[in-house]
């Protein structure tokens, strides 16, 4: 009983202080999407990142006292192992990348891929391990390993290891690290920040999944934390084929017995990328500098087998590898092999080095090894790359023989060509006029009512597409204003979406019971709001003006289907390529966020002392970034300008920053996303 009692005191909790929330973020963000000096906008990018940690600790606790009270099940479905630690690799590379460490992820070739079980909280389990090994490492490298401990039948278990070189823990704080707000040392936490919740999560999902966490450790010696979890063999028959491991789900004639020099600084790296090329048939060469590895080149250069493909990392001392491929290029050697450079993203100068360096493909680490399975088969079969999340794929040879693409379709221009009317009951000021300025933004004709009673005054009056209704109001809540409107025969198909601060289960299917359409949670997300509109209240109004149409043969408005918007972000597709997760995708689209302000800037500053070559390669930078997103307008931006520089063509260059500006503006609208998908 307490602890269900502390669970609705939570619940409560939460929607207490989302209400305020909402109106705090919202209002930030379009604060931040007006002409702001520069150290205005620093304030107030410093509002929106303090809302955002407050809101991810809500939810931390949320989860915490949800899976307390015995409220979390785990789910039990076939997932890819191999995908699960990739997806957790996109989340922390770009930290990681950051810092100057070395991320190194792999699935030893014995696990087998398909198994059941809960891979959204296994992947919560690795980003929070994951995440803390970069956080509290300033140098060396962070290794997440999953390796087969045994198995029984058909059940594996699983031996996770995430081993970091950072600022180690204390042995006489192994135990407490994992209890509720705690931290080793109180003076940690001002250095690095956080709330002490991680492990306790992470401990309490580890349990639930019948498995053990454990750690060792030495101050300055790194850390190591051990999770051990056993999970079935996912059924041959429910995946269709019988499941196997990475090494032989992979195996394929095209890659066996090719000859693979790779050549990495990082011991680890290159012990890796040996166990994986082996596994799959290649036959295998490691270097670790320029020199050796142009010693081996020179080796069978006359006589012995020649080396197919270099596997090349970019950054190392001595003879980076840029130098290296630079060397190769232009020495005698009559055998040269195919160039797959290995880099973190991020680095501006590398990849304005890159542009001018002639390569197969370049792909960045940590390099999941679907993607160095295909790149490798493109490479060696002479397939032109495309682009894809997780892996920058370029062509550099392409990219400099184009013809200046055609112009681009105008992003900012291509808006819905309808108005839809959209009521909003909500009784709280605040919410009302963030919500009236985010619709106005879709080009959406809002009118407001501050309750249920006032609503139904106002439909009365004038026809509308859409109401967006808030579900806990004076007078007349949204429930009893909804039984109303449905009672009415003229509004029984009128869309009714409901918002609300309710962010428990059970509330979504009160609503809908209410005899709503719809349900979306607070703090409002334009992405949310454009959903909706997009949904429902242009279904309404192209059964209206289908209607018009037959009745008088013409509409005052474009009447046309749905037109094609190019969006801030392709959100469906995007999620479709992190295989599903919309979590994981919402903290690659922060990071990608938080990088925006660096690249707008330099691009800027390219623009400003009239430097093509940087603003081509600041551009390009951009253009990677934006594509791993979807973000489909800024992308295209980003290439206009990288083509721009590249021709050195100064004129239309500011055009297309102020088109920039705008199409971020509206990304930044997207962001709320976040609270929607965790909560
Ligand atoms: P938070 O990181 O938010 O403080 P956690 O529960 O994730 O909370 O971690 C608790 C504490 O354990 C951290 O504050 C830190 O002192 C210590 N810790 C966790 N992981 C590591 C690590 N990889 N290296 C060093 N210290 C760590």
């Amino acid at each position: 009983m307490a602890n269900k009692a502390k669970s609705e005191f939570l619940a409560n909790m939460s929607h207490e202080i989302r209400t305020p929330m909402n109106g705090i973020m919202g209002m930030t963000e379009l604060t931040l999407g007006t002409e702001l000096t520069g150290e205005q906008r620093e304030y107030m990018n410093t509002v929106l990142d303090c809302a955002n940690s407050l809101l991810s600790l809500l939810n931390d606790i949320l989860d915490l006292s949800k899976i307390e009270a015995g409220r979390t099940e785990l789910e039990a479905i076939d997932f890819d192992i191999v995908a699960c630690l990739e997806s957790t690799a996109d989340v922390i590379a770009h930290r990681a990348t950051g810092k100057g460490l070395e991320l190194i992820c792999t699935v030893t070739p014995d696990v087998p891929r398909v198994l059941c079980g809960d891979p959204t909280r296994l992947r919560q389990v690795l980003v929070n391990l994951g995440g803390n090994a970069v956080k509290f490492t300033e140098e060396g490298e962070v290794v997440i390993v999953v390796d087969v401990e045994k198995q029984v039948d058909r059940v594996v278990t699983l031996l996770i290891s995430i081993r970091d070189t950072g600022i180690g823990i204390p042995r006489d704080r192994h135990d407490s690290i994992f209890e509720n707000f705690t931290q080793a040392d109180g003076a940690t936490t001002r250095l690095y920040g956080g709330s002490g919740l991680g492990l306790a999560i992470t401990q309490q999902i580890v349990q639930l999944m019948g498995g053990d966490i454990w750690l060792e450790s030495e101050p300055g010696q790194g850390t190591t934390f051990h999770v051990r979890v056993s999970m079935p063999i996912a059924e041959a028959d429910r995946m269709g084929s019988e499941p196997t491991s990475l090494a032989v789900s992979l195996e394929n004639t095209s890659l066996s017995g090719i000859r693979i020099l790779v050549v990495d600084d990082n011991a680890t790296n290159r012990r890796i990328l040996e166990v994986t090329l082996r596994a799959w048939g290649c036959k295998v060469s490691l270097a670790a500098g320029g020199k050796e590895a142009f010693e081996l080149l020179l080796a069978v250069d006359d006589g012995g087998s020649p080396y197919e493909v270099m596997l090349l990392d970019v950054q190392m001392p001595e003879v980076d590898g840029l130098e290296l491929e630079r060397q190769v290029r232009a020495s005698f050697l009559q055998n040269k092999p195919k160039v797959v450079f290995l880099s973190s993203l991020g680095g501006r100068g590398e990849v304005e080095a890159l542009a001018s360096s002639s390569y197969e493909a370049c792909l960045t680490k940590p390099v999941k090894q679907t993607v160095l399975w295909d790149t490798l088969v493109g490479v060696l079969n002479g397939e032109a790359e495309s682009p894809q999340p997780g892996a920058m794929v370029e062509d550099s040879a392409k990219a400099a023989t184009d013809p200046a693409s055609p112009a681009t379709s105008d992003p900012v221009s291509s808006a819905v060509h309808f108005v839809p009317r959209v009521l909003l009951v909500d009784d709280n000021a605040v919410n009302r006029s963030l919500a009236v300025k985010l619709l106005q933004k879709q080009h959406c004709d809002v009118s407001t009512a501050e309750n249920g009673q006032l609503a139904l005054d106002q439909l009365d009056q004038k026809p509308f597409d859409l109401v967006l209704m808030d579900m806990q109001m004076p007078v007349m809540d949204g429930y009893e204003a909804t039984r109303h409107i449905r009672a009415n025969a003229k509004w029984k198909d009128l869309p009714i979406v409901a918002m609300t601060a309710n962010a428990m289960q059970g509330d979504r299917e009160k609503c809908l019971e209410a005899g709503m359409d719809d349900y979306i949670t607070k703090p409002i997300s334009t992405k949310d709001l454009r959903r909706v509109v997009d949904q429902w209240a242009s279904e309404a109004f192209q059964q209206e003006s289908l209607n018009a149409e037959s009745l008088s043969g013409s509409s005052s408005v474009d009447g046309a289907p749905h037109p094609d918007t190019v969006r801030p972000v392709d959100f469906e597709r995007v999620v479709d390529n992190f295989g599903g997760d919309r979590n994981l995708f919402v903290e690659v689209f922060e990071t990608f966020l938080g990088t925006l302000p660096d690249l707008v800037g330099e691009l800027q500053e390219a623009s400003l002392a009239s430097d093509g070559t940087r603003l081509k390669a600041a551009a390009h930078s951009l253009k990677g970034a934006a594509s791993s997103v979807c973000a489909e307008p800024i992308r295209q931006l980003a290439e206009q300008l990288e083509q721009m520089g590249g021709q050195d063509d100064a004129g239309g260059v500011d055009t297309v920053l102020t088109k920039l500006h705008q199409c971020i503006e509206e990304l930044r609208n997207f962001e709320g996303i976040h609270d929607q998908v965790r909560s």
